[in-house]
């Protein structure tokens, strides 16, 4: 029998992957052990130069506590030569995120008796409904790292929201690449009917959307996500950015008056949040204001900060012309309006009452995901009411 940990960096998609592996293991008889043990699994994230270098790094400290140690996600399969120069005991598997934990429990051995007493985070459980991403978007690896989209089948997602509530799970997110094209067809699904169902499974008190491109916000979308009583007020439409122009060289698909119509009807319902990519190389100053200029009339609050960085393989891969100052600079700016715009948001709640999920002491996640310190146990959901406000969220009375 090994001792294994898995780690993850990056987004929600990597965070089930390594969820993923894990469960393999746990279901082949390894013990799971907190940080050290036989075997390491890095599951990795390439999304930004910054992010290979972080795999890298956190593969080459693994590699100095474990024995055997195993590089996974789209760190791997996007830059193997990334991990080039490792110590002999760190394996790279690129294999694509439905072969990964095969892979790994294969080259690790299965022991066949299971661990009926594996510590599970109940919380917060994310279900994967599909991966890979069949749009193009210029400056963007993840297609070429993890492939077309491509959809689990409804009754294998909904079977598994099942099993999430069974095990004591709160809250699900509904997590894949690009979720708005989810597809079941034999079955007849599309998101807004998965959503429906999902959110009915008895026992789930909440459901959330990872995220959703804004192509796919539509009327059959939105009318779903107001008619599921569990369904979340939030949702995390990204923009990247602002600028007809920058949009346009980036292939998005929209203009920033059609991002701005069709967040409109969830403006008064939903917390919206967003990414954004600065400095990408056509972005201009003026193009920038304009991207703050839509943050703002989108009633956006938390704006995630992608400074831009070329990656292998892209449209975009042989141009970086916006100095690291002033893509620095804008990332400052943009910060700065999003925490503004967040606690607006927070203000406006004082006196009313909301649900918060208690995920770490003192602090949860209301409705909306807007963040709440709470005195309740963890794993809880309570009902509070907002009596101040911090730096960094709401405070229960
Ligand atoms: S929608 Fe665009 S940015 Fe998002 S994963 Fe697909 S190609 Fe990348």
């Amino acid at each position: 029998m090994a001792t294994f940990s898995v780690r993850f960096l990056g987004c929600k998609v990597s965070q089930t992957d390594a969820q993923a592996v894990r469960e393999r293991l746990l279901r082949d008889g390894h013990t799971e052990v907190p940080d050290d043990g036989d075997v390491a699994v890095v599951n990795t994230c390439c999304v930004t130069h910054e992010a290979v270098r972080k795999s890298r790094h956190a593969a080459a400290r693994a590699a100095r506590t474990h024995a055997r140690v195993y590089v996974t996600g789209c760190g791997a399969n996007l830059a193997a030569d990334a991990f080039a120069g490792m110590p002999d005991n760190v394996a790279v598997i690129a294999r694509r995120s439905e072969e990964t934990p095969a892979a790994v429990a294969g080259d690790v051995g299965a022991i066949g008796c299971v661990q009926a007493q594996a510590r599970l985070d109940r919380i917060r459980a994310f279900v994967k409904i599909q991966d890979g991403c069949s749009f193009s978007c210029n400056f963007c690896v993840i297609p070429l790292v993890r492939g077309a989209s491509r959809s689990r089948s409804a009754d294998a997602v909904l079977r598994e929201v099942e099993r999430r509530v069974a095990q004591g799970h709160r809250e699900v997110v509904l997590t894949g690449i690009n979720l708005g094209c989810y597809r079941d067809r034999p079955a007849g699904y599309r998101l807004p009917r998965l959503i429906r169902e999902a959110g009915t499974v008895p026992g789930l008190a909440r459901l959330r959307l990872s995220s959703i491109e804004v192509n796919h916000v539509n009327g059959d979308l939105v009318s779903a996500l107001l008619e599921t009583p569990t369904v979340s007020r939030h949702l995390h439409v990204p923009l990247q950015s602002g600028d007809d122009g920058v949009l346009r060289d980036m292939a998005r698909r929209y203009t920033a008056r059609g991002y701005l119509r069709r967040v409109a009807p969830l403006r008064d319902e939903f917390n919206v949040t967003t990414d954004v990519i600065v400095g990408f190389p056509t972005e201009t100053e003026a193009a920038f204001r304009n991207t703050l200029a839509v943050v703002r009339d989108a009633g956006i609050t938390k704006v995630h900060v992608f400074p831009y960085s070329p990656r292998p393989g892209t449209k975009t891969a042989a141009r970086d012309p916006v100095p690291a100052d002033v893509k620095k600079a804008r990332s400052a700016s943009l910060r700065a309006a999003s925490h503004e715009a967040s606690i607006a948001r927070w203000r406006a709640k004082l006196g009313t009452e909301d649900i918060v999920l208690v995920d770490r002491p003192g602090r949860g996640y209301g409705d909306d995901y807007s963040p709440w310190f709470v005195d309740a146990p963890v794993g809880e959901l309570v009902r509070v009411r907002a009596g101040a406000v911090s730096e960094e969220g709401i405070l229960a009375a």
